[in-house]
């Protein structure tokens, strides 16, 4: 089972993929979170991408998708996965198609996170990563509305989409997609209870 949680850059998804995971004891796999840990260490990976990265551009389709391609293979993405962060352009999101088919498996649920353009600004100038100065988070909105907002209409066609509203604390939207999921996908089991029905 796949989740892909999807939303334009400051909309919250990294937060609520870690909240989803944690709650459901999902693996989460965020690619801009693999890319800044690369970058950070130095590797062969991290030099490839830092210049895109920093400057709020998307990493070539071929690498980014080789990235996912390598872990979506190793536990714990193998098991049930959400994805923060990818697909972000058309031709990630029929690699990821045909990933997935490899292994029998499927994007089940795309939960758009939708918040105001002016709000995300601000809350990623408050974050304040390197990769958010104001010139580079425009520079960063730009690409989302290029190059990934089409892959939007990819999963609505396929009936996978579902909105939620972004506007909202933490918790209200964590809610808001927990209810998504219970709808699309049905009880999926809490870690914490699994953890307590195996005490
Ligand atoms: P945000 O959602 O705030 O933009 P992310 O952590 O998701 O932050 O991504 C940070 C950067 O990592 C992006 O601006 C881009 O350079 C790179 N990146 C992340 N995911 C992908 C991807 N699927 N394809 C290409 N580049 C990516």
């Amino acid at each position: 089972m796949v989740i892909v949680l999807f939303g334009a850059p400051g909309v919250g998804k990294g937060t609520q993929a870690q909240l989803l995971s944690q709650r459901y004891g999902i693996a989460h796999l965020s690619t801009g979170e693999a890319f800044r840990q690369a970058i950070q260490q130095g590797t062969p990976l991290g030099k490839q991408v830092q210049e895109y990265v920093h400057n709020g551009l998307l990493v070539p389709d071929e690498l980014a998708t080789a990235v996912v391609a390598e872990l979506l293979a190793q536990s714990p993405y193998r098991e049930r996965c959400i994805l923060d962060g990818f697909p972000r352009t058309l031709q990630q999101a029929h690699a990821l198609d045909e990933l997935l088919a490899q292994q029998g498996r499927s994007v089940e649920l795309v939960i758009n996170i939708c918040v105001a353009e002016e709000e995300i600004v601000r809350r990623l100038l408050a974050r304040g990563r390197p990769d958010d100065t104001e010139a580079i988070i425009r520079q960063r909105l730009a690409v989302y509305a290029e190059q990934t907002h089409p892959v939007l209409e990819y999963y609505r066609q396929q009936g996978k989409l579902h909105e939620v509203d972004g506007n909202a604390d933490i918790e209200t939207v964590h809610q808001r997609i927990v209810a998504v999921v219970f709808n699309t996908i049905g009880p999926l089991g809490d870690a914490a209870s699994l953890h307590r029905a195996s005490e």
